[in-house]
């Protein structure tokens, strides 16, 4: 049952709400968590982002406020930006987006007009929502033309972006991804945008942790502009970032406010400031390679036991397993490994012959575990549980997932994560 609950307030003023917390602190503590896009905060970060900053309205920017009482905000903000800029090499960058998904709708608003085209990965082949896809309003509201990766290699087949940039003389061009198990050839990206005369946005939420430790190419020196979320591989707090070169800085900034947002999180900004103070570190570089030498090693454990993976591996953080030969379907599976204690997601494989809603493939990815200390030794359990966990979905066999979650939980007990009670 729920451990002693840390949330005093809380649990005086709303048990009800301060048990689900707690029952989740339980489940995020006991469970072996392979969401690529999700990691565990530290305590400090987790401290900054919930203070009273909270309760400041700060509209505008440092120095350019439309509210008083700003004396210890815009310091804050300042930190943030100045800790950005210093980390990631960039001429400027915003840290107000309130997530990945408006930060690159600001991305729309500063350098497009509604109806213009846009190119950027599709979506069932590893791009996101935001790049122009059908059913977001990047789609509906701009023309999108959207690229994919080979079916033979599951890589970008860049003369393929080359041609359709060409024949469709994009304003913007996005690339990076969701489900890109490989390095992102950011320079072949800036060639096509030079000679089509495109913006180009590099979107490295999953993958910005890496950058900043040295352990993925950087897109900075190749691109107008910089997309991030900050709760992902960069272990900060929900939010986002948008970097520039400075002749963009004004568009950006206009774009996010007054032209998207009100006021900005504050309590986010300084988790934002932490996690980039924290990601600045010698510790980090190193967090940032066992992460990808995590995936590495997990990705050659599952291939020794007969998966197959899209495009053959990974360089990241990213495995994409396609399960289309093994009669298990991705949603069937991921339920399975659920039960099992392992949290992963379903996820269209490129050219998946299932449904969006129904997809042959599971997502999963190394940041969380890294978080918690797990190394390449471990991974050939991972890959054990994983395939057990797979193979008893397709036969229902209940008692094997209760075995592998049992086991998960013994690993997880000896490597207690990241801001979380123990
Ligand atoms: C996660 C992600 C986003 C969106 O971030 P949200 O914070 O969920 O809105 C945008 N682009 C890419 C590539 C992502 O992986």
């Amino acid at each position: 049952m729920a451990l002693p609950l840390p949330h005093p307030a809380l649990t005086a003023a709303d048990p009800e709400l301060a048990a689900l917390v707690g029952a989740e602190e339980l489940l995020q503590a006991e469970t072996l968590r392979l969401i690529p896009s999700e990691n565990y905060v530290s305590a400090a970060v987790l401290e900054a982002s919930g203070t009273v900053l909270q309760n400041k309205y700060s509209e505008g920017y440092p120095g350019r406020r439309y509210y008083e009482g700003q004396q210890n905000i815009d310091p804050v903000e300042s930190l943030a930006v100045a800790r950005a800029k210093a980390l990631f090499g960039s001429d400027h960058a915003n840290v107000q987006p309130y997530s990945g998904s408006p930060a690159n709708l600001a991305v729309y608003l500063a350098f497009a007009e509604p109806g213009d085209t846009v190119m950027g990965m599709a979506l069932p082949m590893g791009g996101h929502l935001t790049h122009g896809w059908g059913v977001s309003a990047t789609g509906s509201w701009f023309r999108g033309v959207q690229y994919g990766v080979r079916r033979d290699t599951g890589l970008i087949d860049f003369d393929e972006v080359r041609d359709l940039a060409l024949k469709e003389r994009p304003r913007i061009i996005f690339c990076g991804g969701t489900a890109l198990p490989r390095t992102i050839d950011f320079a072949a990206f800036a060639e096509i945008a030079r000679e089509t005369g495109a913006v180009l946005v590099a979107d490295i939420a999953h993958i910005a942790g890496l950058v900043a430790g040295g352990a993925h190419p950087s897109p900075v020196p190749h691109v107008d502009v910089v997309s991030t979320t900050t709760h992902k591989t960069l272990r900060g707090p929900r939010g986002a970032m948008l970097m520039a070169r400075e002749e963009h800085a004004k568009a950006v900034d206009k774009a996010v406010f007054p032209g998207l947002q009100g006021g900005p999180h504050n309590q986010t900004t300084a988790a934002i400031a932490v996690a980039l103070k924290e990601a600045a570190a010698p510790s980090f570089r190193d967090y940032a390679h066992a992460v990808v030498a995590n995936a590495r090693a997990l990705a050659d454990a599952l291939l020794e036991r007969g998966h197959d993976l899209v495009s053959g591996g990974t360089d990241n953080h990213l495995i994409l397993i396609d399960l289309t030969a093994r009669d298990v379907p991705g949603k069937v599976a991921a339920k399975a490994l659920d039960r099992a204690g392992i949290v992963v997601n379903y996820n269209t494989v490129p050219y998946d012959p299932r449904k969006p809603f129904d997809p042959s493939g599971i997502r999963i990815g190394t940041p969380s575990l890294t978080s918690r200390g797990l190394t390449t030794e471990h991974m050939p359990a991972v890959a054990e549980w994983i395939d057990r966990a797979v193979a008893a979905a397709a036969g229902g066999d209940e008692d094997t997932l209760a075995a592998v979650r049992a086991e998960v939980a013994g690993l997880m007990a000896a490597h207690p994560a990241p801001g979380l009670p123990v």
